[in-house]
């Protein structure tokens, strides 16, 4: 009998970050970052670990979404399911009634991408492969296989992915030697966090640039006088050479957003990312039309491929931000990769969070040495917290990631951190009056 996987375990993980004000913005003030996080056991000696990444209050419930996929996963024959992921992707996706809690969006959509990056993260720990090298050591036809096609062939058929793939093929070997001699360039939002005062906002800029950064990020939208003053102590900092994105996180209406935006034109914004609603695909295209040149980058909140599509055929955005864990986890990334390079878009992922740095660093990565080929004009986001609570943390050299070496997907957190941060009985909130329960 060949091996099997035997069990779905989950864990309700948060941290207190809200008591720092780590991770604040104009939407969201007091996040406590938290995994709805899954352990994939096999009999094989191996587990694949995976997680939706929440700020809290609601992690229970994606918790329980998770689990809820328990039955398309346990007793699969390890090596076939591992072997047909993208088969495995679309039972999950497709399965006829919890597709009514969705379709292919929020929490449901979010505990699948769980469960697939679980399972990625197993497949890459049975290969011996870091997911990124794993990925990019897929031919183009099998790439190909692991994307869902559905709703995309008016933007992206299967053949024009395969000719994507195929044209990337030549120069895979040259470009994962130069990854690995010098890494992947990331941009810093963690000077640039709204609850964070001025003092602590310069000292961080100043430290960003002595740390190698071209690319810091800003929180905007709180107060217009406050961010002009913030966007000047930022721009003295850092200098005119360092590019300054601000970030609105869903704030504006669609006017207000082109009046904001226009305000702060004279720091030179380089990107303003989720101006407005991220269902909002003629808003999105409206604003960028209007703020030029400064560009609009989304997609931390884009549900799926589908909306994905549409902004890129309405010209919504420069930037795709695409997250480890809001889509259904890699296949479907693969998909919005693909969709990506069919435009011309540089693709720079979303990463504030948990754990969430340590995922997207794979799908840059796959996507230079496999797909678009560039590093042009494209960063991952860094921010610096939590990730002592990994087993594989990322590691960020002269502003650049550097290529991950161990085998897996990096998502594995420490057992120690699982039993302190389990909510609501571990020691950190046990003990704690400020629960995310409040
Ligand atoms: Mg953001």
């Amino acid at each position: 009998m060949g091996a099997e996987i035997t069990s779905l375990r989950t864990h309700d993980v948060r941290f207190p970050t809200s008591r720092d004000l780590d991770g604040s913005d104009a939407m969201n003030a007091d996040p406590d970052y938290s995994a709805a996080y899954v352990v994939i056991g096999t009999d094989a000696g191996l587990e694949g670990h995976g997680f939706a990444f929440t700020i809290g209050r609601g992690n229970d419930v994606q918790t329980a979404a998770i689990r809820a996929l328990e039955p398309y996963v346990v007793g699969l024959a390890l090596d076939e399911a591992l072997a047909d992921l993208g088969g495995v992707w679309k039972r999950m996706v497709h399965d006829s009634q919890l597709r009514w809690l969705g379709p292919e969006k929020g929490v449901m959509h979010m505990a699948v991408s769980a469960v697939v990056n679980a399972l990625w993260d197993l497949r890459a720990k049975r290969e011996g492969k870091p997911v990124w090298k794993l990925l990019a050591d897929l031919t183009p036809e099998q790439i190909v296989e692991l994307v869902d096609f559905r709703y995309l062939t008016d933007a992206l058929t299967p053949g024009e992915a395969l000719e994507i793939l195929r044209r990337a093929e030549p120069g895979r070997a040259r470009r994962e030697a130069e990854l690995r001699a010098t890494g992947y360039p990331a941009y810093t939002t963690s000077p640039g966090w709204l609850g964070y005062d001025d003092d602590k906002l310069r000292g961080l800029c100043e430290q960003a640039v002595a740390d190698g950064f071209g690319q810091i990020k800003l929180k905007v939208g709180g107060d217009l006088d406050d961010d002009i003053r913030r966007l000047r102590i930022a721009r003295e900092a850092v200098g005119p050479g360092v590019r300054i994105a601000v970030d609105a996180n869903q704030r504006w209406d669609v006017g207000t957003a082109i009046d904001w935006v226009r305000a702060l034109a004279e720091f030179d914004p380089w990107w303003v990312e989720e101006p407005t609603s991220p269902d909002d695909v003629l808003g999105h295209a409206t604003i960028a039309r209007a703020i030029a040149p400064v560009r609009v980058a989304t997609g931390e909140h884009v549900q799926n491929r589908v909306v994905f599509k549409q902004m890129l055929q309405a010209g919504s955005l420069s930037y795709l931000q695409l997250d480890a864990a809001r889509v259904a986890g890699v296949n479907e990334n693969v998909a919005i990769l693909l969709l990506a390079a069919k435009f011309g878009v540089p693709v720079c992922p979303h990463a504030g969070g948990v754990g969430l740095c340590e995922l997207v660093q794979h799908l840059s990565m796959f996507d230079y040495v496999a797909v678009s080929g560039s590093k042009e004009d494209r960063v991952i986001e860094y921010v610096d917290h939590l990730h002592e609570h990994f087993a594989d943390p990322v590691v960020v050299r002269d502003g650049h990631y550097v290529a991950p070496t161990a085998p897996g997907f990096g998502a594995a957190m420490l057992p120690r951190t699982l039993a302190d941060h389990a909510y609501p009985d571990g020691p950190v909130w046990a003990t704690s009056e400020n629960g995310s329960g409040a």
